[in-house]
């Protein structure tokens, strides 16, 4: 059994010497219990949260341990009658390729998925944090102008289809040609701006002439900064993620901008909410699983997955996510 641990705290971005690959004997289930072999593992911005143990939403990954996952996997061996050998599963297994359960948490996926790994991405925990996040706290209206960070990946791809579902006009911000190409002629979003440009605030002022009802965070950093100033009176920004901070060590140098940001939010009357999607919203789960399961049926959400080959090669795609080396949602194939 192949487990990648977490070998010491990451100090900014993450190293290989941060992460440790260690082999065992394939455990044994005991009574009430389960194997799990891992088919496929989710690679998530959080987790580079639970390398830190400053403190968050959900405690950190202890040195030396197993590092945590969303994964799906099939039940090899099974001592829990609500399993039977050969079930597909989603679970949470973490980076390795078999973990022992006593079934809490897993979810046994209908036998006729044709492809499992969608639990992970556009019909799992992305697809999900698109749904709320935008629906919920976004309250996209038909003619808002709604901007997309990150967009070709698992969470914008997601949150910029649906605004189109609503009739709004949706900006994609992504990093690179390849990834905005993507955004517009394949997910549909009206126009996308690469973030790489050196004059990037401009073309974002240049193609939102009626200024920004909603903007979907997840990176933080310049793309605020840019985003701001084009704000309108009411607008709306559901907070997911700030992947630009995630390494960060300290807070930047420069001038403080909080007054402005403050000032802002206030004149305009904005409001500006984050969310943690299982904690806040997993009540909704079935309602969010229902729309999407309709729309992809009906092509009207489209996805693209990032698939990494082995497990070996995990530390280092999670190391190329905090740079915008994936491209769409990435998963890493552990089973061959
Ligand atoms: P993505 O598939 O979008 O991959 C991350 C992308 O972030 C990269 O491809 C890159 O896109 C962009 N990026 C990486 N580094 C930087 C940087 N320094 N500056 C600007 N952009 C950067 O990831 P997800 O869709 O899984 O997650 C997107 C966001 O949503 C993350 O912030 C994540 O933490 C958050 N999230 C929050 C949840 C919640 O419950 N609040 C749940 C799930 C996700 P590009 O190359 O196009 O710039």
């Amino acid at each position: 059994n192949r487990q990648i641990v977490l070998n010491s705290r990451p100090v900014g971005a993450p190293t290989p010497a941060d992460f440790r690959l260690i082999e065992s004997a394939i455990p044994t289930p005991a009574t009430g219990e389960i194997l799990l072999r891992t088919t496929y593992l989710s690679l998530d911005p959080y987790m580079r949260g639970r390398m830190s143990d400053a403190p968050s939403y959900a405690p950190p990954v202890a040195l030396n341990d197993v590092m945590v996952g969303g994964t799906i996997a099939r039940v090899e061996a099974s001592n829990n009658p609500q399993f039977k050998v050969g079930d597909v599963v989603l679970s949470y297994s973490g980076w390795q390729d078999y973990a022992i359960s006593n079934g809490e948490g897993v979810n046994v996926l209908p036998a006729d998925m044709a492809q499992p790994s969608l639990a992970l991405g556009v019909l799992g925990m992305p697809g999900f944090t698109a749904y709320m996040g935008l629906l919920d706290i976004g309250q996209p209206k038909a003619g808002d102008t709604v901007v997309v960070a990150a967009a070709s990946g698992a969470v914008g791809a997601i949150v910029g289809q649906i605004a189109k579902i609503n009739g709004c006009r949706v900006i994609g911000i992504a990093g690179g040609k390849d990834k905005c190409d993507y955004v517009t002629n394949d997910l549909g979003f009206d126009v996308c701006i690469d973030r790489k440009d050196a004059d990037f605030a401009a073309q974002l002022a240049a193609v939102c002439p009626s200024g920004i009802d909603v903007y979907f965070e997840s990176v933080g950093g310049a793309v605020f900064d840019a985003v701001l100033p084009l704000l309108n009176v009411g607008a709306r920004i559901p907070v997911c993620g700030l992947i630009a901070h995630y390494n960060d060590q300290q807070l930047p140098a420069g001038p403080d901008r909080l007054g402005l940001l403050m000032g802002t939010l206030l004149k305009k009357r904005i409001k500006m909410q984050g969310f943690i999607i299982f904690d806040d919203y997993g009540h909704r789960y079935g309602e969010f699983f229902s729309a999407m399961s309709q729309w992809l049926s009906d092509g009207k959400i489209k996805f693209k997955e990032d698939l990494v080959q082995g497990l070996e090669n995990t530390p280092e795609a999670f190391m190329g996510l905090l740079e915008g080396k994936n491209f769409g949602k990435l998963v890493v194939r552990v089973e061959q």
